[in-house]
């Protein structure tokens, strides 16, 4: 049950309005799990089609920045790559972000996170009540591929994960590059068997990606900048995401999954 309202634009490109009420987000809260609190609306939020945005909830400040993919500059060879065979009206939801700095009120303590990404690595983000995230590997650059509204902070936390892939990238030689990135393509395709050390690459990388968040997130936690916003919230969407990879872990080594 929420409001999401399309609006037109000044020229006519769809501008999303986030109205989702915060009193019914608050009749949920009661019997949530630290998980499922990361969900909550914090705040309500208006994405313009370009500019800024500030969501504020408790201690718990976040102003982000965003202009047009184009002002990116990534060849658009490389962002029609990117953003794959998508209807022209979805390419321009794509925003570049700019800057994203989230502040705990309490402890004085701020954080820009686009500061850690590599020169070569932008953030792609689409303001949407659809949430995903990705980190992309380019010949020459590397995108981070996020959908969502920032005031459910999940949304954050996965942000802060992809930058973590970035940030791992950073200390990773060619080789060690090349072997991980056929990993993922071994692991993302079905048909492939895979030597438990070719999984422990993919599944190292994931939990390097999840202590970077972590880590970035320790000034926000006890006490939480927000009281939706625990460490235990943080570990919960950590283990059901690396959870998620045991399926298939199973099915590279061959063994029968049970389920439940
Ligand atoms: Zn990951």
């Amino acid at each position: 049950m929420n409001d999401l309202r399309i609006e037109s634009g000044s020229d006519n490109v769809p501008i999303f309005v986030s109205q989702t009420s915060l009193n019914f987000d608050k009749r949920f809260l009661e019997g949530s799990t630290p998980q499922q609190m990361l969900g909550l609306h914090i705040d309500r939020a208006t994405y313009p089609e370009y500019g800024d945005v500030l969501i504020h909830g408790e201690d718990l400040k976040m102003e982000l920045s965003y202009g047009q993919i184009s002002s990116s500059g990534i060849p658009k060879e490389a962002i029609e790559r990117f953003l794959g065979h998508q209807p022209i009206w979805t390419v321009e939801k794509w925003k570049n972000l700019d800057s994203l700095t989230i502040t705990n009120e309490k402890k004085q303590a701020g954080v820009n996170l686009l500061r850690y990404l590599p020169d070569n690595c932008r953030v792609f983000y689409m303001p949407d009540t659809v949430h995903s995230a990705e980190f992309y590997e380019g010949e020459n650059f590397d995108i981070i591929k996020i959908r969502g509204d920032f005031t459910q902070l999940h949304v954050l936390v996965a942000l802060i994960h992809e930058i973590g892939h970035a940030v791992s990238k950073k200390g990773q030689d060619t080789q060690q590059r090349q072997q991980l990135k056929k990993a993922y393509s071994n692991f993302r395709n079905y048909r492939i068997k895979m030597p438990p050390e070719e999984i422990d690459l993919v599944l190292n990388e994931e939990r390097f990606a999840w202590d970077f968040a972590l880590d970035i997130l320790e000034p926000f936690f006890d006490p939480p900048a927000h009281s939706y916003f625990t460490k235990e919230g943080v570990l919960a969407q950590r283990d059901a995401a690396l959870k998620s990879f045991d399926k298939v872990v199973a099915e590279k080594m061959g063994k029968p999954y049970e389920l439940g």
